[in-house]
């Protein structure tokens, strides 16, 4: 619908009388207003947005206010439990996931959000935020390390309610008629979360869909993130699926981007950063063929000296070259300081033994070298199953435990050694809670986290050439003196297939994650935490000494990688050169398109395209 159809349809038009004249037409903004400054719209205005957006505008509150006014009361304890569940803080507009981080940012809610139903609505909020000079924030679910949607003085565009899931046989984006096959896809809300999507798409439909790790990641934010998941290697990128969003603009034009239609818009919503291009509404995702199995590797090998872990590393960083650099493998190892070694990698298209036949020789050769091995587990389960929590509910522990004869036995120091690890998700268990509300364990600590420190690194394949593996791993040996290393293989498209390859190609992400193996991440916080909140307060001065050894960790890696790049959405706060780490070449491109769509800067987010422009908390043009 156009825009001035829509303001007669809704009687918005009458908002029109209520700003400022001056304020009407796209005058460049220079800085934006707050509820203290008399051009901050009346309570008329205000309400009249909300008659636009059929009564879902609702005033902002702050969760957390209850820890400091009734600190020992029942509801701060229910609060202080519940900030470990990612459903709760995804029902509150004035929570997010991460709570904030040292000496950047912490999380602050909007005046105003509007929790959107569909484009339309997107559209009222964006026109609104437009013409009064707001400062405008947008959010999927929250996830965002930077804090990149959450502002204080701000108008929030929520797109939560916005998760209805539509399966294709043959899909082919608008206008591509003649220029692209119809394939299997999905049209999903911009607000569906990760186990909503595999739930429709893989449990129910036998299909694959590319979205995040994490269950509760929104794949709005996600797919222009640039996205990863646990089998990325084999899929690609999120942004790489994305056949066609419908996306409002700062003028409040609702569009279609794809291939063919507003080719540069779409090109950089793959990766060029949420919150920076526009409002995405709805966005259809390439689905793909299924494997048969999906399944995950799971040990601890400890060192009992330093010499021994060096060895350790540089056995493992030839066998993962040899064995594992592959698509089959993704998901992540540890490099700790404690001179342990932990694997927690994932797999596809293999069963169990065919796992444990890959994983066997390095098995052995840790055995027979004195290194202690524990939590063995290494088994696949139907892929089809692999989000469906009622089956693993149903399933466990029949599919835990080695048949008679399993040679992981022999291996192992623990007892119980099983084929696959513990169902590893959990259950939002508040009453009335929708049964499908899971979530990684595994991400639990990272519900309510205020950090201390984030920084991301691709490492270039060319590390694991032969002559070149004695320096990553005495690099890594190196960085882990100062931090414990997270290599994500599956974040590096180094070793993928061609298609997986040519789709991230097509996206604004930093061209170096098509030659590297994985990312690394180094990360640390502490959780629940958040300023002035009594026996919850950020631990400034360890958290800044972690921080700079966070630092020295990756300036050890550093060293090896030469000129590198982060992962936009997994990085650093302060991301020294962020539109180079960040996009690398493709940077130039993105700056023009942004240039193009929102010209006077209304999408603001840290660090993200154009926002060199603008002050740190994007409300005064520089
Ligand atoms: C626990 C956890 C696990 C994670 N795991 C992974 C992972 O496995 N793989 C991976 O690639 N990343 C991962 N991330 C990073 C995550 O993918 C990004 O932070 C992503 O941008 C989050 O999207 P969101 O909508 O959930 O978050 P939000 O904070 O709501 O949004 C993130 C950014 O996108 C913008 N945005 C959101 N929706 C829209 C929209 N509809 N239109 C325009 N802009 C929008 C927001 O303004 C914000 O700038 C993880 C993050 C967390 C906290």
């Amino acid at each position: 619908m156009k825009r001035r159809t829509f303001l007669r349809a809704t009687g918005a038009a009458a908002l029109l009388t209520l700003v400022p004249r001056g304020l009407r037409a796209a005058a460049p903004t220079v800085s934006r207003c707050r509820p203290s400054d008399a051009a901050w719209p009346s309570k008329s205005a205000w309400q009249q947005l909300n008659d636009a957006v059929g009564g879902n505008l609702v005033p902002v509150d702050f969760p957390l206010t209850i820890l400091k006014s009734d600190p020992d009361g029942t509801h701060a304890k229910e609060l202080l439990a519940n900030l470990k569940n990612p459903y709760f803080i995804r029902e509150h507009a004035g929570l997010t996931q991460s709570l904030g981080w040292i000496d950047a940012w912490k999380t602050s809610p909007s005046v105003y959000a509007v929790m959107a139903r569909n484009a339309n609505d997107i559209a009222a909020a964006v026109n609104f935020a437009r013409e009064n000079q707001l400062r405008l924030v947008v959010r999927g679910g929250g996830h965002s390390y930077q804090g990149t949607s959450n502002a204080p003085d701000s108008l929030l565009v929520w797109t939560r309610n916005m998760h209805d899931i539509e399966m294709h046989d043959e899909f082919v984006p608008q206008g591509c008629e003649h220029t692209m096959r119809p394939q299997p896809a999905v049209t999903i809300g911009a607000g569906t979360i990760g186990i909503q999507a595999y739930a429709a798409v893989t449990t129910k439909g036998g299909r694959y869909v590319q979205g995040g790790g994490c269950l509760t990641v929104c794949l709005g934010g996600l797919v222009q993130s640039g996205g990863f998941g646990s089998y990325s290697k084999h899929y690609g990128t999120a942004a790489g699926s994305l056949l066609e969003a419908e996306v409002v603009t700062a003028d409040g034009q609702i569009r279609i981007a794809n291939a063919c239609t507003n080719p540069e818009l779409f090109w950089a919503l793959k990766g060029g950063g949420g919150g920076t291009f526009g409002v995405v509404s709805k966005m259809t995702l390439r689905t793909h063929d299924l494997p048969e199995f999906f399944g995950s590797a799971n040990f601890t090998v400890k060192a009992s000296s330093d010499d021994a872990y060096r060895r350790l590393i540089r056995k493992f960083v030839g066998f993962y070259h040899d064995n594992l650099f592959n698509d089959h493998w993704g998901e992540q190892v540890h490099v700790r300081p404690d001179n342990t070694l932990e694997v927690q990698m994932n797999f596809l298209g293999l069963d169990g033994d065919q796992a444990q036949g890959v994983w066997e020789p390095f098995l052995t050769w840790v055995k027979a070298n004195g290194y202690s091995l524990q939590g063995l587990s290494i088994g696949s389960i139907p892929a089809r199953h692999y989000w469906d929590a009622q089956w693993w509910n149903e399933h466990w522990p029949e599919i835990a435990f080695p048949r008679n004869g399993n040679p992981l036995h022999a291996l192992a120091d623990d007892i119980l050694v099983h084929v696959m690890s513990q169902p590893a998700m959990a259950q939002d268990n508040r009453s009335g809670a929708a049964p499908g509300n899971v979530w990684w364990k595994g991400t639990t600590g990272e519900c309510a986290i205020y950090w201390w420190g984030y920084e991301s690194l691709w490492l270039p394949a060319s590390l694991l050439e032969s002559d070149q593996q004695q320096r990553l791993a005495d690099a890594l040996f190196a960085a882990s003196r100062s931090f414990e290393i997270g290599l994500h293989f599956n974040k590096g498209l180094a070793g993928a297939p061609p298609d997986a390859i040519a789709g991230a190609k097509d996206t604004a992400t930093n061209p170096v994650v098509l030659d590297a193996f994985a990312l690394a991440i180094v990360a640390d916080g502490e959780e629940p935490s958040y300023p002035g909140i009594a026996g919850h307060q950020p631990s400034l001065e360890k958290g800044r000494r972690f921080a700079q050894r966070i630092d020295r960790c990756v300036n050890k890696l550093r060293e090896v990688t030469g000129p590198s790049g982060a992962y936009v959405s997994e990085s650093n706060y302060f991301q020294r050169d962020f539109q180079q780490a960040y996009w690398g070449s493709n940077y130039p491109r993105l700056a023009q398109i942004k240039q193009k769509y929102d010209p006077d800067g209304l999408f603001f987010v840290r660090n993200g395209v154009g926002s060199e422009h603008w002050s740190a908390d994007g409300f005064t043009k520089l």
